[in-house]
């Protein structure tokens, strides 16, 4: 076998068999395909496509490219689940304890933020003393303990995705569906699960811009499920505004665990109940949605998701105290509302720069190795179809770092639109595909 023939074969838009993408995959990763011919290879794929069965089996290539995590011993049913990523995002800190306090295990990796979303381990370490980095031994035996545990991976999972997706970002080949749903879908499967529920994020903030196209991911991604074994549902939630109000690490942290306690924004509660509701199903835990949903609330009112949560965090060394009296976290040293520049009510708030700006006044990273400030975060003070008067607070800016606040005020501004019209605001949840 050798590349050139396979690039020749997907240039003229001919299937590769499962031995060819194996092939492609275990050389590249082995560091035998150059990056050119791989790069002619990955451009071939976004002009002509894959179908189901080239994908799936792209999909078990690459998770099978590196280490593989083996949570057998722990359950059956091994369920994870996956955002695809936006501003404001700490529903898993959210979800994953209601889900624990339900009985259904809970063996969390997740990562960290990167541009202009966050990641939940950073979140996660925003809490004195919390350690992300455990050894998968001491992963599992939590798991087993208590029922949860939420680290980031030491594993080397589907080392192949991230070569590919490394090479994908420097020629204009990010936004494929087979490359994009065999990323995602592999990096689950390496780390053991086999039921995986994607909340497939679509709007301003999100990584997929419109809804058909997020359908159509959506709808590969299921296929790619059915055709390797595993249980997949995908719910299509909005993101034209950021998840809540709190944005970055420690404002984060305080908005989920007051969520944890009942007191939710109508979003989170919409997208937490939306995610939870099809995990009790797949995990056979309710029969209807309804049924979940009771479930869920009892969880929640009756204090044990936040119980379970608190245990999530002494167990993984964090100081429970904070969680207890959230006062106790230091606020930034600068808090700077950010008036409104017009009366209006809010149309559009572009949520990536959103996220740009948090990343800018310090809760954020430009380059892997950048030290985030977890106090650094802003706060949004009006949503979609909120109406401002001029100079009203649409946000506020918490930071330690003043040089950075006057530009900062203007970079919100910028990224709020307000009109004299309402419109019509997209749902929260707008699809679940299964
Ligand atoms: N998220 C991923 O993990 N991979 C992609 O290709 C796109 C989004």
């Amino acid at each position: 076998m050798n590349i050139l023939n396979i690039i020749e074969k997907k240039r003229d838009k001919k299937e590769l068999s499962k031995d060819e993408i194996e092939f492609f995959i275990k050389e590249y990763t082995a560091g035998n395909i150059p990056d050119y011919q791989a790069s002619a290879l990955i451009m071939a794929i976004y002009l002509n496509g894959m179908n189901s069965r080239e994908t799936s089996d792209l999909t078990m290539a690459m998770a099978n490219s590196g280490e593989t995590l083996d949570l057998s011993d722990i359950s059956d049913i091994i369920i994870d689940k996956h955002s695809t990523g936006g501003v404001g995002d700490k529903i898993t800190i959210i979800l994953m304890p209601i889900i624990a306090a339900l009985g259904i295990p809970v063996a969390k990796m997740s990562g960290r933020g990167l541009g202009f979303t966050g990641g939940t381990a950073d979140k996660l370490e925003s809490i004195p003393g919390y350690k992300v980095d455990l050894s998968i031994e001491e992963f599992k035996q939590n798991v087993k303990d208590i029922g949860i545990s939420l680290i980031t991976s030491s594993l080397n999972l589907a080392p192949a995705d991230k070569k590919i997706y490394a090479l994908r970002d420097t020629i204009s080949c990010v936004s494929s569906i087979p490359l994009i749903a065999s990323s995602i879908m592999s990096k689950k499967i390496a780390a053991g699960a086999n039921k995986i529920l994607i909340d497939l994020t679509c709007g301003s903030g999100a990584f997929m811009k419109n809804i058909l196209s997020a359908i159509i991911l959506a709808k590969t991604m299921v296929k790619i499920g059915n055709n390797l074994n595993k249980e997949v549902r995908c719910v299509l939630t909005n993101m034209d505004e950021p998840v809540g109000k709190a944005v970055g690490n420690q404002l984060e942290i305080i908005e989920a665990v007051n969520a944890l306690k009942g007191n939710m924004p109508k979003d989170v509660e919409e997208i937490t109940y939306a995610l939870a509701e099809q995990i009790l199903l797949m995990a056979g835990k309710a029969t209807t949605q309804e049924e979940a949903n009771l479930l869920i609330k009892e969880t929640i009112s009756s204090g044990k998701a936040f119980e379970k949560f608190k245990e999530l965090v002494k167990k993984q060394g964090g100081d429970v105290s904070y969680i207890e009296d959230l006062s106790k976290f230091k606020n930034a040293k600068y808090i700077v509302p950010v008036p409104a520049k017009r009366s209006g009510t809010v149309v559009k708030i572009k949520t990536e720069s959103i996220g740009k700006t948090s990343s800018f006044i310090g809760a954020g990273r430009i380059n892997k190795t950048d030290k985030i400030d977890y106090e650094a975060g802003i706060i949004i003070n009006k949503k979609i179809n909120d109406y401002a008067k001029k100079d009203e607070p649409i946000a506020y800016i918490y930071t330690n770092q003043e040089n950075k606040v006057e530009e900062a005020i203007k970079q919100i501004q910028d990224s709020f639109v307000l009109l004299n019209i309402k419109r019509i605001k997209r749902r929260t949840v707008i699809q679940t595909i299964k």
